[in-house]
Formats: C-alpha cells, structure tokens, sequence
C-alpha cells in the first residue's frame, strides 16, 4: 500500500517537545551549522543571525503552540522550528553520521547535536528575540487542547459558513490541527467534512469531545508514523493503529461495516463513512 502523506500535527509536535525537552533544557549551544540551502518558501535561513541568537545560548524551556516548536533561551531570545512535511528535530551523538537532507545542527555539551533534518524543505526554523510576536505566532487560534471548550467552539461555528473540514483546518481559529486529526474527529462526532461550519453548532459539545479525544490518544501513541515523523530520539510514533478512517479507504468503518470512503479536495484526501457521518 502506498501511504498517505502524514505532516506532523499538534500530537506529533508534541511529541517531539516532550522529548526534546529532557535532552536540552539546561544545555547550552556551543556552536552552529547550518546547511546553506532554502527551506519553506525558498527562503534562505539567516545564519548570521541564528548565530548570533544561539551560539552560547542556554536553553531555558521547549515548548509548542499550534504546529510551532518554540526553543526558548535563558537570554528571552528563542527558535521557532516548524516540521514542514518531512522535517526532524532530534539529538544524536557528535560522532553519528549526519542524515542526508540536515540543514541545521546546534552543537551542545556532551558530544551532542541537535540536529534538523527535512527531505522535503518545507520546514522552517528561524531566531527571534521575542519568539511570542514572531507574525506567525500571533496569527494563530485557540489551542484545541490548552484553549478551547465547546462554547467557545460553538461561538467560531456559528461565525462560519466554511465548509466544517475546511473550518477546522484553519490555523487562525484553531491552532494545530491537520488533515488526519480532522478526518478522525469528525468521524467520531459523525459529522459531515462537508457541513457547513454554522450548521454544526449545535453539535459543538460533541465535536469538541471528539477533537479532545483524537488528539489525545495521538499524543498518547507518541504521534502518527506513515513515513517520516519521528520523535527528538528518531523513535516512530504508534498511532496508525488507532486512526479509525484516515488510510482507510474500502476498509470496514469500525461502527456500521460499511467501507469508508475518500474524497479529494485540492490534492487533500479526505477519509469518512458516509453512513456514519451522512449530511
Ligand atoms: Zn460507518
């Protein structure tokens, strides 16, 4: 089987956070090395200034908002990494060859690397002196799991008339849900990806359980591995299992029997019963 594209979402940024954090907090950057190619957008990461920022910089705390990974420093100053499709954080011995397709590495006490990797260049990472006005984290919505309840989801429903995957998908009302979150939660508070935003309002309390839920038993498996995403010790995450439609199309829907069906919107599947979620 050819598997589906997986980029890494809230439960797999979280993973990575969760798993860099003991290896870094309280280490301190002894050097830096950067690729020299463009990554997102085909910008060229700003060495000079990564430099500047991290070279003996202590890493005071690693945290996530939405798909971002922000690295604070003791200093104030910080990295902001975002995974892009394909992109690795992870910390390997000095000594460890380097993967092909590493574009940054933080050298730290102990012979070790911290080390980016991204096949596909649509990652990011980027130094700032405040990480928390940076545009691309002010622009960003609620946090599902930090920020969000049902009234408030049901407020932003009513506001709405995108269609309800679309709605979701959006990272200016909502921060840190993609394309196999979504399919899932909607599965699980059967409702249609096509359903107008406003006309689900009244199923906010169930969606926002579903939303919960889904994310939750993906950061509990450590995140979803179709190919690439691996956590800051390049261990797969376990949560193909538990995913209930997405990469399931003709396979059996877990509720009525029926197979579960795709549809394709702007090259995104979109993976749903329509019996179980019919309109
Ligand atoms: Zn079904």
């Amino acid at each position: 089987m050819l598997w589906p594209k997986n980029m890494p979402e809230l439960p797999e940024v979280e993973t990575v956070v969760r798993t860099l954090r003991p290896q870094v907090v309280g280490k301190t950057v002894r050097s830096l090395w950067t690729s020299g190619l463009p990554l997102r957008m085909a910008r060229k990461l700003d060495h000079a200034v990564l430099r500047e920022n991290c070279v003996g910089a202590t890493i005071r705390a690693v945290r996530r908002r939405g798909k971002y990974i922000l690295v604070d420093f003791a200093s104030g100053k910080g990295v902001l990494v975002h995974l892009g499709m394909t992109g690795r954080l992870t910390v390997a011995l000095e000594g460890e060859e380097r993967r092909k397709h590493t574009h940054v590495v933080w050298a730290l006490p102990g012979q070790r690397e911290l080390r980016f990797v991204d096949p596909r260049r649509f990652g990011w990472v980027q130094a700032a002196s405040r990480l928390d006005d940076l545009p691309e984290i002010l622009a960003l919505g609620l946090d599902p799991l930090e920020e969000l309840d049902a009234e408030k989801l049901g407020d932003l429903l009513a506001a709405s008339r995108a269609p309800l995957k679309a709605f979701l998908l959006d990272q200016h009302r909502l921060a840190g849900l993609g394309n196999i979150y979504v399919c899932e939660a909607l599965f699980r508070a059967h409702l249609h990806p096509r359903v107008q935003a406003c006309r689900a309002r009244r199923q906010a309390v169930a969606l926002m359980q579903a939303i919960r839920e889904t994310l939750e038993i993906g950061i509990a498996n450590c995140g979803t591995s179709f190919r690439d995403f691996v956590d800051a010790t390049g261990t797969p995450g376990k949560n193909v299992e538990a995913l209930q439609v997405y990469g399931r199309e003709g396979e059996a829907c877990t509720v009525c029997g029926r197979p579960v069906r795709r549809l394709v919107d702007a090259g995104r599947s979109t993976f749903y019963c329509g019996y179980c979620q019919r309109r």
